[in-house]
């Protein structure tokens, strides 16, 4: 359902102003038809999220439709594992194809017979420049190039040669089909770019049918010409290219779309191009395309971004006409809104220090309650245990405390989340003089986390019994890069010397509440004042969760960005 003009939102980005404006002028018949064309030579990253978003989201707001077309090409790097990973992670952000999934490769016939027609009306030629040559006939942005020496053949020359080129007649790389247009335009992107080049690779779908394959130029506009599509909206980088896109369109005579280009994402941080995300995932410098620390869907999946955050991120953020870097922390933010509104809270110790109650007796243990989440009662609340020997947050002991350490050192006493006022009477410590042990005691008065006498403290904490607890692996995760811009680096340097050494830190002795026990693989949790964590899908075992930590509760850099 188009979503009615009043509730539209008050102030409209450009291209939606663009399309408003078609439809004011009667274009395409008041239809609204957009598509996302990856090419399958690797997973989606973010910014391909916001390509997503952007045109699934237009169609929907104008009752339109929404293609997803595969722009496959170029077999030499593309995989049907991609098109099955591309598939399923659009599927996931919640973009609806409907019936239109669409593969440039189902056009290869007709793009075929256009590349004749354009022949036959004198506007393609086959040329035999090998691909150096060419570069050398090119010129360059400050002078133009110089025409072909096979750019006067005959139409039916021509027609003989790209047969023959079909055929397999020639070598790889010997001849190309090249648009006859202009050697000496100012857009180098005109000068007599290429149709058609010779490769004999085997293609995901059409096999060894084809040894001649279409450049993207030649496929794209005529893809988007055949789908119907409205308004073609790519990245700014296609500026150049537009008018080869109307070029063909109109040499051709066909349904002309209209191109729109915008901002493509960048983020802090990290790096966006799918060569880089490959390079990384090829030389190990991460465990896959799904690893947690990736900017791919697939690795926001695994570190637990829901699809909901993720479109949020992309809605909040906007389209512009001018390239510009955003801050990675809107995108934490994000998950986090997410997140506060809907993870049961827990309580988990990531860096245990035993604590032992001395006056609390050895054979007790009382089930406490504890709210899933504080600010929702109707998400109830469940029991947790409390006994003598508890484990509490090595960070929530300090001995030389200073006085505004509001929590555990001797002589000072805090609240335990949901339980009992302690204080630390004395610290245990190994013969290398680390802390091994705190020794308290409780007041039993406190029970729920108030004192009778009305005393306050200002400092909770939570903690874990530790006969009950459950042991776990909990993955903690960093940007993966230590500069804002790793993709921007010095010749000679590389942007792997921004790696993060710290992006990734395991800790293998988590001490847990036992309900977690049971936390299914793929559900959230809230570990009171450590963060937002997610029970990764692969590597849980039942009974045995892994949890990757998706957020941390606060960004630490909130307040200075602020
Ligand atoms: P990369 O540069 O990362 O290799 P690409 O553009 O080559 O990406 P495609 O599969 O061709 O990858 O991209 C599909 C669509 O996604 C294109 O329309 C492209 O414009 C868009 N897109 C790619 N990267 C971004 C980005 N960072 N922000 C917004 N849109 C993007
Ligand atoms: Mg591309």
């Amino acid at each position: 359902m188009p979503t009615p003009p009043e509730e539209k939102a008050p102030s409209r980005n450009f291209i939606q102003q663009i399309i408003d404006a078609d439809l004011a002028a009667g274009k395409n018949e008041g239809q609204v038809h957009t598509r996302f064309p990856p090419e399958p030579n690797g997973y989606l990253h973010i910014g391909h999220a916001k390509s997503i978003c952007l045109n699934s989201g237009l169609a929907q707001e104008y009752g339109g439709k929404f293609n997803l077309r595969f722009d496959d090409t170029n077999p030499a790097k593309e995989e049907q594992e991609y098109v099955d990973a591309i598939t399923d992670d659009i599927r996931w952000l919640g973009a609806d194809w409907e019936d239109r999934l669409c593969f440039s490769s189902d056009y290869f016939d007709q793009l075929y017979d256009w590349a004749a027609q354009l022949i036959k009306a004198g506007k393609a030629y086959v040329c035999d420049l090998d691909a150096e040559q060419m570069r050398e006939y090119r010129g360059s942005l400050t002078e133009p190039g110089r025409d072909s020496p096979y750019r006067e053949r005959t139409v039916d020359e021509n027609l003989d040669l790209f047969n023959q080129m079909k055929a397999g007649e020639f070598a790889d790389g010997s001849h190309t089909l090249r648009a006859k247009i202009d050697m000496a335009s100012p857009n180098v992107n005109l000068r007599d770019p290429v149709m058609y080049r010779i490769k004999r690779a085997h293609h995901h779908r059409t096999g060894d049918q084809w040894c001649i394959y279409p450049s993207y130029d030649f496929t794209h506009g005529q893809s988007d010409s055949i789908e119907g599509i409205t308004h073609s909206i790519c990245t700014l980088e296609f500026e150049n290219h537009r008018p080869l896109y109307d070029w063909f369109c109109e040499s051709l005579e066909i349904y002309h779309p209209r191109q729109i280009e915008f901002a493509r994402l960048n983020l802090t941080y990290t790096v966006m191009s799918k060569r880089l995300l490959l390079q990384l995932v090829n030389e190990k410098h991460v465990a896959g395309w799904d690893d947690p620390r990736m900017l791919t869907i697939r690795g926001l999946r695994r570190r637990g971004y829901t699809a909901k955050s993720v479109r949020a991120f992309c809605e909040r953020i906007g389209v512009a006409k001018s390239n510009s870097t955003i801050d990675i922390a809107w995108l934490e933010d994000a998950i986090r809104e997410d997140l506060n509104d809907r993870a049961p809270r827990a309580l988990g110790v990531l860096k245990p220090l035993k604590v032992v109650i001395e006056n609390y007796p050895e054979e007790q243990v009382e089930q406490l309650e504890a709210a899933n989440h504080p600010q929702k009662p109707e998400l109830g609340t469940r029991k947790v245990p409390f006994s003598r020997e508890l484990y509490v947050e090595q960070a929530d002991f300090m001995e030389d405390a200073p006085k505004k350490f509001f929590r555990l050192s001797v002589g000072r006493e805090v609240r335990l989340r949901y339980a009992y006022f302690i204080t630390c009477n004395e610290v245990i410590k190994d013969e290398a003089g680390n802390v091994v042990e705190l020794r308290c005691t409780y007041d039993p008065e406190t029970k729920g986390g108030n004192a009778p006498d009305g005393r306050k403290v200002k400092g909770t904490i939570h903690w874990v019994s530790a006969q009950h607890a459950i042991q776990a692996e909990v993955r903690l995760y960093d940007h993966l890069f230590n500069v804002e811009k790793p993709g921007k680096v010095p010749e000679g340097g590389s942007f792997l010397d921004h790696l993060n050494p710290n992006s990734l830190e395991v800790l293998t002795n988590a001490q847990l509440e036992p309900s977690l026990a049971e936390a299914q693989g793929g559900t959230h949790f809230q570990f009171e004042r450590n963060g937002y964590f997610f029970v990764d899908p692969v590597d849980s075992k039942s009974g045995k969760p892994v949890f990757n930590r998706t957020a941390t509760l606060r960004d630490s850099w909130a307040k200075a960005r602020r």
